[in-house]
């Protein structure tokens, strides 16, 4: 039997936000291993495979990436179909090229399925249009793990006019906010910190880039959550006002 992985985003949180291909594969999945940021409800669409948490959250108890990759050979090679279920998007983030370019060099067949990133869901979810016509001409997504603190990037990143949608940023809210205020973006610049994005449980605490780190205090800010900044992100939720003509 061919020896096969499919590396899947299981999108933000919302298991209705899953795309249609990705219910099949984990329809057709016999192993499934699963990321913590993935909503367990999601295991809904596969009942009958074998779940393995694969989980390696920030801070916390870890899966060795090269673990993960020889699990999912191991059983690719067993001829069992495979399902790799990462949050959002696979390749946002997600090591999902590095998976497969892993895979394929050991001549394993690998196949991508998207997922809604959670930058985009949060935004959405909150009414905030990223790329609204007129205010943003596009949008960048940016981790804060890894970014180089060197004040040029800062500049080029406060400087980019787009909105800025910042990753893996709970732990690193001082950094971004000094990085952006001296690369010259002012402190007025709207911003929106949108926690478990999606979810039931999804926060929103709409802030200023002067103010972020003081309000995500109060707020009690919590991991996993996206900073949307610049000006789209002072955008209000969807509603319907009462027509009284
Ligand atoms: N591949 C994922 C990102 C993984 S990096 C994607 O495409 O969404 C992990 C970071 O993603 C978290 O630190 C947080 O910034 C963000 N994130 C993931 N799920 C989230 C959610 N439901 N709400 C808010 N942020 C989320």
């Amino acid at each position: 039997m061919a020896a096969k992985v499919w590396l899947v985003g299981a999108g933000p949180g919302d298991p209705e936000l899953l795309t249609l291909k990705a219910v099949r594969a984990l329809g057709e999945a016999e192993v499934v291993l699963i990321d913590d940021l993935v909503n367990p409800a999601v295991l809904e669409h596969c009942p009958n495979a074998r779940v393995i948490p694969v989980g390696k959250r920030g801070g916390c108890r870890s899966t060795p990436q090269a673990f993960i990759h020889r699990l999912m050979a191991r059983y690719a090679r067993q001829g069992l179909c495979v399902v790799r279920l990462k949050g959002g998007d696979p390749c946002i983030f997600g090591r999902g090229k590095e998976e497969a370019d892993w895979l394929a060099a050991r001549g394993i067949e690998v196949e991508l399925v998207n997922g809604i990133t959670a930058g985009l869901a949060g935004a959405t979810q909150c009414g905030i249009s990223l790329t609204h016509r007129g205010v943003a001409r596009g949008v960048t997504l940016v981790t804060a793990h890894t970014l180089d603190e060197s004040s040029l990037q800062w500049r080029a990143l406060a400087n980019t006019g787009t909105t800025l949608v910042i990753y893996m940023g709970v732990a690193r809210l001082e950094q971004v906010q000094g990085g952006l205020l001296d690369g010259g973006l002012p402190a007025s610049t709207p911003v929106a910190m949108i926690e478990n994005a999606s979810l039931p449980q999804q926060r929103e605490c709409r802030t200023t880039l002067g103010e972020m780190t003081a309000h995500a205090l109060t707020f009690a800010l919590k991991s996993p959550a996206i900073l949307v900044i610049g000006e789209v992100a002072a955008q209000a939720a969807v509603s319907v006002l009462e027509h009284t003509a």
